[in-house]
C-alpha cells in the first residue's frame, strides 16, 4: 500500500494514506543501505507490520527545509515593506527551476503602493506571466487555494512579506508565525529540526517557511543559465554561448525588446558573484 511520510517522531513514521493516518517503523535495510526517509517521501508500506518496506523515487529533495516531494512553490512577494525585489525573486525561481518544483509568484501588499507606484511594477509581473510562472495575488484566497489541490507546496519569500498572515488565512486553525521569528532569530535552530506537512484544504503544505538557504554557490554556471528559462528559446550562433562576452549573442540582442533587462542583469550578478 501507498502513503505520504507527513512527520517523523524519533524512529515513527506518520504517513498520510488513503486509510487515515499510519504510523510505521521503518525496515532495517534502509539504514544499512544508508537511506533515511524523509517528510515528503511517497512509500510503500505494509499495513500489518506496520513497516515501511520502500521508499519511491524522489522527484525532488532539499535540505533547508529537510523535505522531498515539493510540487510547487508559492514565492510570496511584497510590493513594499520590503520593497519588491527582483533580485531576490529570480533567486528562488531559479532554486524551484533547478529542484524540478513549480514556482508561483504570490504578490502580498499591493494596497501599500500608490497608482503610479503600481503601474511601475506592473509591466514587471506582466513580464514573469508571459514568460510562463502564474502570477497570483494574496487575496485570492479561494484561487490559490484551488492552485494548490493535492499537492505538496512550500511557502518561501523574504521575512516580512506576508507568508505566515497568508497561512493563516488559507486556514485559521494553523499559526506559523513562531516558525517565522524562529528563522529570523537564528538558522541553527531550523538545520535540525524535522519538518511537518500540515494538510490545508485539498494539499499539504510544508509548516516552514522555506527555503531558508538561499545559496547559489552550490549550482553550476550552466544549471543557472538554464534556469532562466526565457533565454534557452534564443538560439545563438555560438553553441554553449552563456549570453556574457559571446559575439552575436541572441539573448543579448533582445535586451529590453523581448528580454526583461532586471532578468538578464541578475543573470550576470549571479554568474559573477560566485
Ligand atoms: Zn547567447
Amino acid at each position: 500500500m501507498k502513503g505520504q511520510i507527513v512527520k517523523i517522531v524519533s524512529d515513527d513514521y506518520f504517513l498520510d494514506t488513503s486509510f487515515g493516518e499510519i504510523i510505521c517503523k521503518a525496515r532495517g535495510k534502509f539504514r544499512k543501505d544508508n537511506i533515511s526517509p524523509k517528510v515528503g517521501d511517497y512509500v510503500i508500506f505494509d499495513n500489518e507490520k506496520k513497516t515501511i518496506e520502500d521508499i519511491l523515487p524522489r522527484k525532488n529533495e532539499l535540505d533547508r527545509p529537510f523535505v522531498s516531494n515539493i510540487d510547487e512553490a508559492f514565492i510570496i512577494t511584497s510590493l513594499k515593506k520590503p520593497d519588491f525585489s527582483t533580485n531576490l525573486l529570480d533567486k528562488l525561481l531559479i532554486i524551484c527551476e533547478i529542484n524540478n518544483i513549480k514556482p508561483v509568484i504570490c504578490i502580498t501588499k499591493k494596497d501599500l503602493l500608490s497608482k503610479t507606484e503600481f503601474n511601475k511594477i506592473k509591466p514587471i509581473l506582466r513580464y514573469y506571466k508571459k514568460i510562463g510562472y502564474p502570477v497570483v495575488y494574496n487575496n485570492k484566497i479561494c484561487k490559490i487555494k484551488r492552485m494548490f489541490k493535492n499537492k505538496t507546496v512550500v511557502f518561501t519569500g523574504q521575512t516580512g512579506a506576508g507568508k505566515s498572515s497568508l497561512i493563516n488565512k488559507l486556514d485559521k486553525n494553523l499559526d506559523f508565525e513562531t516558525n517565522e521569528i524562529s528563522e529570523a532569530l537564528g538558522r541553527g535552530k531550523h538545520t535540525t529540526r524535522y519538518v511537518t506537512l500540515v494538510n490545508i484544504g485539498k494539499g499539504k503544505v510544508v509548516d516552514t517557511p522555506g527555503f531558508s538557504a538561499i545559496d547559489l554557490s552550490i549550482y553550476t554556471d550552466e544549471q543557472i543559465k538554464n534556469a532562466f528559462i526565457e533565454f534557452n528559446k534564443y538560439d545563438c550562433p555560438y553553441k554553449g554561448c552563456m549570453h556574457i562576452k559571446e559575439k552575436e549573442c541572441k539573448v543579448k540582442e533582445n535586451i529590453n525588446d523581448n528580454i526583461l533587462k532586471s532578468r538578464y542583469d541578475n543573470y550576470i550578478k549571479f554568474i559573477e558573484k560566485r
